[in-house]
């Protein structure tokens, strides 16, 4: 019963005297809009330093909340958010104004949707959800992934699991995706929230932070090291840099592909009894390139210029050129440089193995399930999944 009460007189208190919203001024300081309300500075005075702090942080353009009496035009309440949980609250208590910072209120709902591209990403999901904040966080999400303008076709799809607040009927804050697939030509990638480390995983568990797999094989063991200012050539015998990392592994060994990318060169580059043998030079997004050598042989459908994914085999370990062993001379090349593939894979973080890994993959199946279930029949749709209501009156 004192709900409805409380909720009846805030409806009434919503009637008689208008909210409107106001976007906060670029140079104006919390002083300023005092004196445009005629209301007394000296109410600085008895603030604690924390409150009084927060003064300072309001964010030029923020959208806030005023109430004002409908006949004289008098500030009753307003309400000013500072970062996205907390708001400065403003209001007339019995004629002398106090201020106070209160939480935000917001609902927060789970959507669902479903996209076929018929432009592009941004401008689909801006007509499907109204803003362009989730094709941002997808865009940003699949950024080692996906090329987005060259990758994603017309009639390729998207669905995507998120969790965004709603201030006063609008998305208030950051959306965060909670689980997505992106589906170019038939092949779905993934991306799974997991909240542990606030990072994204695709559903074989790999991070999608980064560009590069691992490895590029199962391997025996590192036979020698990146040394680019020169190690004695185990043949030659001179001092020669070793641009790459040799990987010890039985001959045939399946090697992959370690991003997506588009093959640059297949075969020998000078002879096949010279230098690096059978290699295969692979392009990436954003100037990378990666060199898999002295290969047995190569797999069928790789050859200059083919698209090879992330994780494809691309050739068989051998000893093809000037080689003490089997092993892969693996380089990685950034803009024409080289540079340590290993130190590459420190730079990794957040992988998952073991107990997590089963746990991880456990929840990515059931995401799976969420996202797939009408991702085929349903086009362009976003449901609702649930609602958290913290209160849809931002005035009470
Ligand atoms: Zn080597």
């Amino acid at each position: 019963m004192k709900r409805i009460l409380v909720f009846l007189s805030c409806a009434l208190a919503l009637f008689a005297h208008p909210v409107t919203e106001k976007v906060w001024e670029e140079s104006r300081v919390f002083y300023d809009y005092l004196a445009e309300n005629g209301i007394d500075p000296l109410i600085l005075h008895d603030l604690d330093d924390e409150t009084f702090g927060s003064l300072k942080t309001i964010l030029a353009k923020t959208p806030f909340y005023e109430q004002r009496d409908k006949d004289s035009g008098r500030l009753l309440h307003a309400l000013i958010p500072i970062g996205e949980d907390r708001q400065i609250s403003l209001y007339d208590k019995k004629g002398s104004y106090r201020i106070e910072i209160v939480p935000t209120r917001y609902a927060v709902v789970t959507e669902k949707l479903n996209a076929k591209i018929q432009n592009s990403l941004q401008q689909d999901l801006l007509q499907i959800v109204g803003n362009s904040r989730l094709s941002m966080e997808l865009t940003a999400i699949y950024e080692t992934r996906v090329d987005f303008r060259r990758d994603l076709q017309k009639n390729d799809r998207v669905a995507a699991i998120y969790e965004r607040k709603i201030r006063m009927g609008r998305t208030w804050g950051a959306i965060t995706v909670k689980a997505a697939f992106i589906e170019m030509r038939k092949r779905r990638i993934y991306a799974v929230y997991r909240a542990e480390d606030g990072s994204y995983y695709d559903d074989r568990g790999e991070t999608l932070a980064n560009l590069f797999l691992k490895y590029p094989l199962q391997f025996t063991k590192i036979t020698s090291d990146y040394q680019p200012n020169g190690r004695v050539h185990p043949i030659l015998g001179a001092l020669r840099p070793h641009l790459g990392v040799d990987f010890g592994a039985p001959k045939g060994t399946p090697v992959v592909s370690v991003a997506d990318g588009t093959v640059r060169f297949r075969g020998c580059q000078k002879s096949c009894d010279q230098g690096y043998g059978n290699i295969v030079i692979v392009e990436h997004r954003n100037g990378w390139e990666t060199r898999y050598a002295h290969l047995n042989g190569f797999a069928s459908g790789v050859s200059s210029g083919s698209r090879v994914r992330q994780g494809q085999t691309i050739g068989y370990v051998g000893q093809t050129g000037i080689a003490t062993g089997m092993h892969l001379h693996f380089e990685v090349r950034k803009s024409g440089e080289t540079t340590n593939p290993l130190s590459l894979r420190n730079a990794r973080q957040n992988e998952l193995s073991g107990e997590e890994l089963k746990k991880f993959l456990a929840d990515v199946k059931e995401a799976q399930n969420l996202l797939d279930y009408m991702a085929d029949v349903s086009e362009n749709s976003v449901s609702r999944l649930s609602s958290v209501s913290r209160s849809s009156n931002p005035i009470n």
